[in-house]
């Protein structure tokens, strides 16, 4: 079947809207045609499935939640987390099931994975039913491809440009707080993680396109944004921007509330701490990761700074930003990291007392000088190591929350709870989870509002409603 090429990119050359004119011929392949999307992994990859589903939709696809009835499958993938390959493979499984009792259903797999060179060699030979990888600097591409390729047997490998597309349109999950990528690709290079060579060099986009952004969402009713990058405070060095003024003017938009995650300590400058304490709709939150409190394996990880520098960098936010809160990520088990190594990231923890942390046991991302280190450490002190870990970050996590107890914070309400759907969530100021009851509660979804704190544990508050 030969299908006439989609009228894409009007405006591609200035790498603005990607926009999609329909033809006729081209409605009828869709019409009636539905999409199953599966997303791994990080906000990132979130985010990016919003972008995913907003090409399919306005290509007339409809989603469904029952893959069984997808004409076309699209798998978001995630090189970060463990076993997330496995996962991915797992799933083919089935899809090569469908496939060969469905012969009309299309296999995309997306994602950071696909910038993998022996994953793409995998795929090809060994699951070769697959119809399509698209890398993570490809997206855009995705409805053109899908339109060309529809009807096509021969695997398809689209893995190619760096370019920064401005005015991309998401369908996105929430109505109340969106998620905006400022940047994309990291520098760093840190020697366990996979990104540098997944999703490239760092890209900013242009700080006037981002308020724009910004302002289009407060129109539509959205009352708080997320600045994402892999290393969101790098922003604008290729481009002569700086972090710290582009969270200014986004603070000068008047939306409600400002969010941006993941800052690396390295970037974090004192213009980010005058700008974050001086506008009241950003956040007092701050997502900072250390990874280890042992300076030599801050060295073997390349994360640029040391024990000191971090502590220093750390009371310094907790001095000039009233009520923030602070959350980490840890890697145990990085190879040879020695008892004393450990002891000193315990010890980091309880100088810092964090609000939260994300804690992993380091696995090996194939590719990353990491996985080529010499590792002695058994898996079994490994998970001691994370067992002890997790009942410390517990402890002042707990802490953290305990103190909240009968007092009333701001909080907005994002939707049903999902253990028990009398109660509403929604997060702090603070980024710390409330479930709240009180009369008529659903209509309090997509406001701020106030609540008294009941009950607290280590990874949620109680609440209700203060009239
Ligand atoms: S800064 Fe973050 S994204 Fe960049 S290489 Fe290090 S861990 Fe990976």
């Amino acid at each position: 079947m030969h299908l006439p090429d989609l009228n894409i990119a009007k405006k591609r050359e200035k790498r603005e809207n990607i926009y999609i004119e329909l033809k006729e011929d081209i409605k009828k392949v869709f019409t009636n045609k539905k999409y199953f999307l599966r997303t791994y992994g990080c906000q990132m990859n979130v985010h990016d499935s919003e972008e995913i589903r907003s090409y399919l939709e306005r290509l007339g696809l409809e989603e469904t939640l029952n893959i069984e009835e997808a004409n076309v499958i699209v798998l978001n993938t995630c090189a970060i987390r463990e076993n997330a390959r496995d996962k991915v493979i797992g799933f083919l499984g089935k899809c090569h099931y469908l496939k060969k009792n469905h012969n009309d259903v299309f296999i995309v797999l997306a994602g950071c994975m696909c910038e993998q060179p022996d994953f793409v060699k995998l795929i090809q030979e060994k699951y070769s039913f697959v119809d399509l990888l698209i890398g993570t600097h490809n997206i855009q591409d995705l409805p053109h491809l899908l339109t060309t390729k529809f009807k096509e047997q021969e695997i398809e490998v689209y893995s190619e440009s760096d370019e920064v597309i401005e005015g991309i349109q998401y369908k996105r999950d929430s109505k109340y707080t969106a998620w905006i990528n400022i940047m994309y690709g990291c520098d760093k290079f840190c020697t366990y993680c996979i990104v540098p060579y997944t999703r490239g060099r760092e890209r900013s986009r242009q700080k006037d396109k981002i308020i724009k952004e910004v302002e289009e969402l407060i129109k539509e009713g959205y009352k708080e944004v997320t600045l994402l990058g892999q290393n969101v405070n790098a922003y604008g060095k290729d481009i002569g921007e700086k972090f710290s003024d582009l969270l200014e003017s986004v603070a000068k938009t008047g939306i409600e509330r400002i969010r941006f995650v993941t800052s690396h300590p390295w970037n974090f400058t004192d213009e980010m701490i005058d700008v974050i304490s001086k506008y009241k709709n950003i956040m007092p939150y701050i997502h900072l990761p250390i990874q280890s409190g042992s300076n030599e394996i801050l060295k073997r990880m390349n994360r640029r700074y040391t024990k000191e520098e971090y502590l220093e960098l750390f009371h310094k936010i907790k001095e000039k930003i009233p009520n923030v809160s602070i959350t980490t990520d840890i890697i145990v088990g990085f190879p040879n990291e020695t008892r004393e190594d450990f002891e000193e990231t315990l010890d980091v923890v309880k100088t810092c007392e964090f609000d939260g942390a994300y804690t992993f046991i380091f696995s090996p991302r194939e590719g990353t000088p990491a996985a080529r280190m010499e590792d002695k450490v058994s898996m079994e002190e490994k998970e001691k190591r994370l067992y002890e870990l997790n009942e410390l970050v517990n402890y002042y996590s707990n802490k953290s929350n305990q103190k909240l107890l009968n007092k009333e914070v701001e909080v907005l309400v994002l939707g049903e709870s999902e253990k028990d759907n009398t109660k509403v969530y929604g997060y702090t100021d603070t980024m710390k989870l409330v479930n709240i009851e009180g009369d008529n509660i659903k209509d309090t979804i997509g406001k701020i509002i106030k609540v008294k704190i009941t009950d607290a544990k280590s990874f949620s508050l109680d609440g209700v409603v203060v009239k």
